[in-house]
């Protein structure tokens, strides 16, 4: 759940991490869930560790100059950042930021026992009519922080709120301040690894420059249809982008694997909601998942659209317009729930592809790995 502000979310967290430090807490017992052994990893050190300071130089000073000419994102705005803004109104200097928070929100391979490290950030290069944050990501609402700033938060998260990771909640527009932060973070001590959540409207440029400093892509893979892109998103060119953004970040980090305490911590997790009426397309991500990225891939097909934003408002109409024309409503085909039909026949055809490690609950109790 998003809170409206970071100061409140900060005042919850010290108070919960306070309680979570008594010395009368229970150790967590752990817990070894059958992780098939290529998935399984024996210990974990951060990609952004490893990075030589050479290479990291070179990552900051293509921070900038893409700041100067942003063609970051599909979007290719071509704007100097420090001078004016473009499609994501978001400048140069800063990052925006609506909360930063352990969140409990997650898979439970992501946010364990602690929580993910959560950092939602403000602004978004898509418009999608349903977002189910758009008074965030359709507005800039929030706290511009500099990479430094940024950088001093990741450490609390680590070191008050002990969370399992870092998890940068659409980063796509903000890439080179997120870039600077986790290199200044790693110099003051970071040592979980970085998530990137990203609704994969990415370009090969930003994941070039995330290449290295990620650990855990989180790709949305929304819509297939040009037409429904278009439509729903605002994006002519979703899939298309999205296909060749997943297998980067694919080829970067492979598939979701974990320690024995089943945490994640490197690979790729994709996510996919299920939209009202929209299972042919689901169908299709599926089938293109399995033959293009990998069979392995960790798949998360998830049930809970619910109609939100632009959906289901009133559509303007003139004062001679028909009381039938009055009470119609703005995108009415996806102004309803999900069904179970729907979230089957995407579910079996993900299957039908090969597809075999998804984010469930399994029979015998706990999670699928
Ligand atoms: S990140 Fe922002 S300024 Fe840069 S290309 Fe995308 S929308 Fe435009």
């Amino acid at each position: 759940m998003i809170m409206t502000s970071l100061s409140r979310s900060l005042r919850l967290f010290t108070l919960r991490q306070v309680r979570r430090r008594s010395p009368l807490s229970p150790l967590i017992p752990k817990r070894f869930l059958g992780i098939p052994p290529q998935f399984l990893l024996d210990e974990y050190i951060p990609r952004y560790q490893l990075l030589s300071s050479v290479d990291a130089a070179k990552k900051r000073s293509l921070a900038y100059a893409h700041l100067q000419n942003c063609n970051l994102c599909p979007r290719r705005c071509g704007v100097n950042r420090y001078e004016e803004t473009g499609v994501c109104l978001i400048g140069a200097e800063t990052a925006k930021v609506n909360v930063i928070a352990p969140h409990r929100g997650e898979e439970p391979c992501i946010q364990g026992y602690h929580g993910s490290g959560s950092v939602f950030f403000s602004g978004c290069n898509l418009r999608c009519v349903f977002c189910q944050n758009h008074d965030i990501a359709h507005q800039p609402n929030g706290f511009d922080l500099t990479p430094e700033e940024l950088a001093d938060w990741y450490i609390k998260l680590q070191q008050v709120g002990n969370v399992h990771n870092i998890n940068l909640v659409t980063p796509e527009h903000v890439v080179p301040q997120v870039a600077l932060s986790i290199l200044a973070a790693r110099d003051m001590g970071l040592k979980i690894p970085i998530i990137y959540n990203t609704s994969s409207f990415d370009s090969l440029e930003s994941l070039e420059l995330m290449d290295g400093l990620v650990d855990i892509y989180l790709p949305d893979f929304k819509v297939w249809k040009s037409s429904t892109s278009k439509r729903l998103l605002k994006a002519d060119d979703y899939a298309e982008t999205a296909k060749e953004s997943i297998k980067e970040m694919y080829r970067q980090v492979g598939d979701l694997s974990f320690t024995s305490d089943g945490i994640a911590k490197k690979g790729v997790l994709l996510r996919h909601l299920v939209m009202p009426g929209k299972e042919d397309e689901g169908r299709e991500i599926m089938r293109w998942l399995a033959e293009n990225v990998s069979k392995d891939l960790y798949v998360h097909i998830m049930e809970q659209y619910h109609p939100d934003a632009h959906v289901g408002k009133k559509k303007r109409t003139t004062r001679n317009a028909s009381q039938e024309d009055k009470a119609e409503v703005r995108y009415a085909d996806i102004n309803r729930a999900v069904r179970d039909e729907e979230l089957g026949s995407v579910r079996d055809a993900a299957v039908a592809a090969g597809l075999w490690r998804f984010c469930e609950v399994n029979e015998h109790g706990g999670f699928h790995l």
